[in-house]
């Protein structure tokens, strides 16, 4: 089988806001081949920016664009898969994007190899690795962002309490920005709504920078609302300083990683940084691969891992995909509150089931289908010329 086309779509809501919500817009990919198969990946990461990764014009033989390295090539498999990463990954060199940007056509990728092979991904990894090809459920945590009040935060939780959330993660919006009685008022605020026999999860949106001490005093104050986690207290590259606070073993366990853009930089912040959860996003961090790597790191360390999707369904699948046969990395982000485009996004969302758990779907690739009529609303189609070139031309949806 070849690949005949490769092509990135740029979707949006009408109205971006300043939110640290990612599902405002996205960056889709379509891999298309002779036979008739096609894949869909998409990249968590600035669209616009990934998007040209795929069709700018060779500056010499380090930026090669992404498009110029798949197309034409032969995809028979996985062994093709991780031939084809290496080598647009080399051809990209110098490109400072180009995991980012590769993450949405790896994704894909394993997509196609999945659906000739009639295997879902997570059983190709599995034979990959030699380890068990038992798929295990997932308990999924809603990912929400802080209400602007504790009062507006407490609101949020008993929602999701109502919808079924027995986990759920408070993130961003006000914490770590009006002083230490409000940032313990909100993670109070999401106990009580979310009650007490729920896990919930705290995400400090890297507020305190390179500043361990602050990040420590908080994991002590919020201790006594026992949150499962106290998620980017710290710069993604503020390796130093994530060692610093986890050697003083603050009382509430360290996440972080989704911002690792590279395996080494994830390898970095297990190593160096000493985190007890690593939260990866495959649609930045180079696809699913690299991900996978990252979960076996994780295993030989005693890490434990997560996903990282604040995105679509369609990043969901790639996610579960990775570690969804490791029976003790069984906390599952879950978006619960995104954008339209990101909700009508798939066909068939993952339902949380009846036990309260996500399961990975039984079905060939990534098990999850685009519904090319349902976004093509959110469609902003992108044209790129060079002096007289026209470098990139949005294809049709369908
Ligand atoms: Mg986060």
């Amino acid at each position: 089988m070849k690949i005949t086309a490769v092509d990135p779509f740029y979707l949006r809501m009408p109205n971006i806001t300043t939110a640290a919500d990612g599902t405002q817009d996205t960056l889709l990919v379509r891999v298309r081949t002779d036979i008739g198969l096609e894949g869909w990946g998409e990249c968590d990461a600035s669209p616009l920016v990934s998007l040209t990764v795929y069709c700018c014009p060779m500056s010499h033989g380090n930026i090669i664009n992404i498009r110029t390295s798949l197309i034409g090539e032969t995809l028979d498999s996985l062994d093709d898969v991780l031939r084809l990463s290496e080598k647009v990954l080399r051809n990209g060199l110098d490109i400072q994007q180009i995991e980012h940007a590769y993450s949405g056509a790896e994704i894909a990728l394993w997509d196609v190899i999945g659906q000739k092979s009639e295997k879902p991904v997570y059983r190709l990894l599995a034979e990959l690795s030699n380890t068990s090809e038992m798929a295990h459920p997932k308990l999924p945590y809603a990912s929400v962002l802080f209400g602007d009040t504790p009062a507006a935060t407490y609101q949020i939780a008993v929602g999701l309490r109502e919808r079924g959330y027995r986990a759920a993660k408070f993130g961003w919006g006000p914490m770590g920005k009006f002083g230490e009685t409000n940032d313990i008022a909100l993670v109070q605020a999401a106990r009580e709504g979310m009650g007490t026999d729920a896990q919930i999860m705290i995400d400090a949106g890297v507020v305190w920078g390179t500043d361990h001490e602050t990040a420590y005093q908080r994991a002590e104050a919020f201790a006594q609302f026992s949150p499962t986690w106290l998620e980017e207290p710290l710069a993604p590259d503020a390796i130093d300083a994530y060692g610093s606070l986890t050697k003083k073993n603050p009382s509430v366990p360290i996440a972080a990683g989704e911002g690792s853009n590279t395996y080494r930089m994830a390898e970095d912040i297990i190593v160096h940084g000493g985190i007890q959860f690593v939260q990866i996003d495959a649609g930045r961090i180079g696809g699913i691969m690299p991900s996978f790597q990252v979960r076996q790191l994780a295993e030989e360390h005693g890490t434990q891992y997560v996903n990282h999707t604040f995105k679509s369904h369609l990043s969901l699948a790639a996610a579960l995909h990775v570690f969804a046969t490791n029976p003790d990395f069984n906390l599952l982000e879950y978006p619960a509150a995104g954008s339209e485009l990101s909700q009508r996004l798939v066909t068939e969302p993952f339902p949380v089931e009846s036990d309260g758990m996500v399961r990975v779907k039984e079905l060939p690739g990534l098990g999850v289908k685009v519904n090319t009529e349902a976004i093509r609303p959110y469609l902003s189609p992108v044209q790129i010329e060079v002096g007289t070139e026209k470098v990139f031309e949005q294809p049709p949806l369908a």
